[in-house]
């Protein structure tokens, strides 16, 4: 069954969804509303209706679900309108700025009776999958520290990513992202404490990187760091546990499972080092250790919209909850707090 969906920013998130994520899909794209003139011709071309206003799109009956691609800033209140005129709701992430203006936006969900969901389209991606499932199988033994980054060369994007009114900042940008991997990861343990230093390398408005440190009641710490100015890049993951690690470099299309075989090497040959010798240091002996192939797994992005599908049709619930949303805004709220007086901060997760 056909559900027609109107898009809301038509820039490159917006226009992503139209071109890759809904096609195939029983969610058709027929509408969009941008403020910007050259978006709105430009969608005309592509043969979509372009509005004149929100107010006018948010009047067509024929549209039952919007999605909003639009700067960050503006998510809540043109949620809360799109729900109040009755449609359901997909908000790119972050979903809003802090839980307090996410909790607004789920109240006026609740009481429209309509869906409020975000597209955290990176829980599709392959090396998140590949880790999630890794340690679902326990080969690598008791996990004690996991390590999630980001890294690039090209400072903060020029546009409105710069600009704090309008929600910029790498905490917004991908933090939100691979929290929402953090907390996914680990649905039953609850995070003790936060820790978070944010970088301005590039300007000094926004977060153009930073660093934060989780404490699960599990034992597990959990590093999440995302840098705009790395020349040199570390790997996208880094999982520890007392039996073996797992690196993923490049998005997870190449990495290692390094895992113990057999008893220890007790006579390690020392590494030399200018200073003097290390057998604390030195590597195991091949014949302890085994290399496992990296899990063969290609997420299917498109299960997002068919499970939005399936919600309309009242099949399925929401992927993304509203729970795993007030959570890591939650989160979001504790790392601003935990960067501006440099503590280690108590969750009451
Ligand atoms: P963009 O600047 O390319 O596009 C934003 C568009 O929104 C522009 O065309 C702009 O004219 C329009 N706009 C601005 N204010 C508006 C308003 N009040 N009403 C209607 N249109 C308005 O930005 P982008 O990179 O497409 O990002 C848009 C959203 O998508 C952001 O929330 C961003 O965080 C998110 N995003 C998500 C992912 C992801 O992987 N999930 C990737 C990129 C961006």
């Amino acid at each position: 069954m056909q559900h027609n969906l109107a898009i809301i920013g038509f820039g490159g998130m917006g226009s992503f969804h139209y071109k890759k994520l809904l096609k195939e899909q029983e969610i058709v794209a027929t509408g969009v509303w941008d403020i910007k003139p050259e978006r709105r011709e430009y969608a005309e071309s592509l043969g979509l209706h372009a509005y004149t206003s929100l107010e006018d799109l948010l009047a067509d009956d024929s549209i039952e679900i919007v999605l909003i691609a639009t700067p960050n800033d503006v998510h809540h209140s043109i949620a809360i309108q799109a729900l109040e005129a009755g449609k359901h709701v997909i908000c790119e992430k972050p979903v809003t700025l802090g839980s307090r203006l996410l909790g607004e936006m789920l109240d006026a969900a609740d009481k429209a009776g309509k869906l409020l969901t975000v597209h955290q389209n990176r829980r599709w991606d392959r090396g998140y999958r590949i880790v999630h499932q890794i340690l679902g199988e326990g080969v690598l033994g008791d996990v004690y520290r996991i390590e999630s980054r980001v890294h690039g060369a090209h400072g903060i994007p020029g546009d409105w990513r710069q600009d704090p009114k309008q929600g910029g900042g790498m905490v917004y940008d991908w933090g939100i992202h691979l929290l929402d991997q953090a907390v996914m990861l680990f649905p039953d343990a609850k995070i003790k404490s936060v820790y978070a230093t944010l970088n301005h390398v590039t300007n000094e408005q926004t977060d153009d990187g930073f660093f934060i440190d989780l404490l699960f009641d599990n034992g597990i710490h959990y590093t999440v760091e995302v840098g705009t100015s790395h020349f040199i890049t570390l790997p996208r993951w880094l999982v520890l546990g007392r039996d073996g690690t797992l690196m993923l470099d490049n998005w997870g299309l190449e990495g290692k499972i390094v895992c113990a075989h057999g008893e220890d090497d007790k006579d390690v040959t020392p590494v030399v080092t200018a200073a003097g010798l290390t057998k604390t240091m030195a590597p195991r002996r091949e014949d302890t250790i085994k290399t496992l192939p990296i899990p063969d797994i290609w997420p299917d992005l498109g299960e997002y919209y068919r499970n939005i599908t399936a919600c309309l049709e009242g099949r399925e619930s929401p992927i993304v909850t509203p729970v795993q949303m007030r959570r890591v805004m939650r989160l979001i709220d504790k790392v601003f707090e935990a960067a501006e007086c440099g503590q280690v901060l108590p969750f009451e997760d």
